[in-house]
């Protein structure tokens, strides 16, 4: 199910495609795809139920506000090392620890409202890092250690950087119409039948009936509201 995304190449899942698009391109990219998340949560966390934000379609998938938290988290990190691959002769990047993060930030009890804020924020100083790379910045070398640790461009890193978002946009975007309750008005509720109390026997079977609605026999199956 959870294939790895690639990162070279074309990724089937989300469409990123890592040999198009020059750095301005690129930023720009990932600035709306960034804004994109954050609307997502901000919209589920407003809508009708804004606990679809926490629901896992799986176990083993994070929910909406989990992506949203992880990309936030990208995005800072990703901006520290390129301040890092800056200053460093030779930069090795410590692993950022994404599921390790999801448990210890919990990720699950934080506030969307300031989630897609944060997000959002992230994005634009992440931006702002990248932006004004030089061509011979951009071709830095740095040890990076995801999917397995290699040498990467400060290039790839904002490439890769960009598909991460990209793809996270589409993974909570799909979760979100997984979770989310369809937008249709509430059945109202059945005036509520107060249970035939045990006046044993002779039900008065055509005397007046205590509660209008011809009460059908019995198990209501509630259609439970939540
Ligand atoms: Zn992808």
């Amino acid at each position: 199910m959870s294939e790895r995304p690639p990162v070279d190449g074309h990724c089937e899942q989300c469409g990123f495609d890592y040999g198009t698009g020059d750095l301005q391109g690129t930023v720009t990219l990932l600035i709306r795809q960034s804004a994109d998340c954050s609307m997502a949560l901000t919209k589920a966390a407003a809508g009708p139920d804004p606990k679809v934000v926490r629901l896992r379609p799986e176990p083993e998938v994070w929910s909406a506000i989990e992506y949203a938290c992880h990309v936030r988290d990208v995005l800072e990190v990703q901006r520290l090392r390129i301040a890092q691959c800056l200053a460093e002769d030779r930069p090795v990047y410590a692993p950022m620890d994404r599921t390790g993060r999801v448990k210890q930030e919990k990720y699950e009890d934080q506030d969307p409202m300031e989630v897609a804020a944060a997000l959002m924020r992230m994005a634009r100083e992440f931006g702002a890092a990248a932006r004004v790379l030089q061509p011979h910045e951009l071709g830095k070398l740095g040890l990076y250690n995801y999917p397995v640790r290699a040498p990467r461009t400060l290039g790839w890193i904002i490439r890769h950087t960009a598909h991460e978002i990209q793809h996270h946009r589409h993974d909570i975007i799909e979760i979100l119409a997984k979770v989310e309750p369809p937008i249709i008005p509430k059945p109202k509720p059945a005036p509520e039948d107060t249970p035939e109390e045990a006046s044993a026997g002779e039900a008065a079977a055509d005397g007046a009936p205590e509660s209008g609605a011809g009460g059908s026999g019995g198990s209501t199956a509630e259609v439970s509201a939540d």
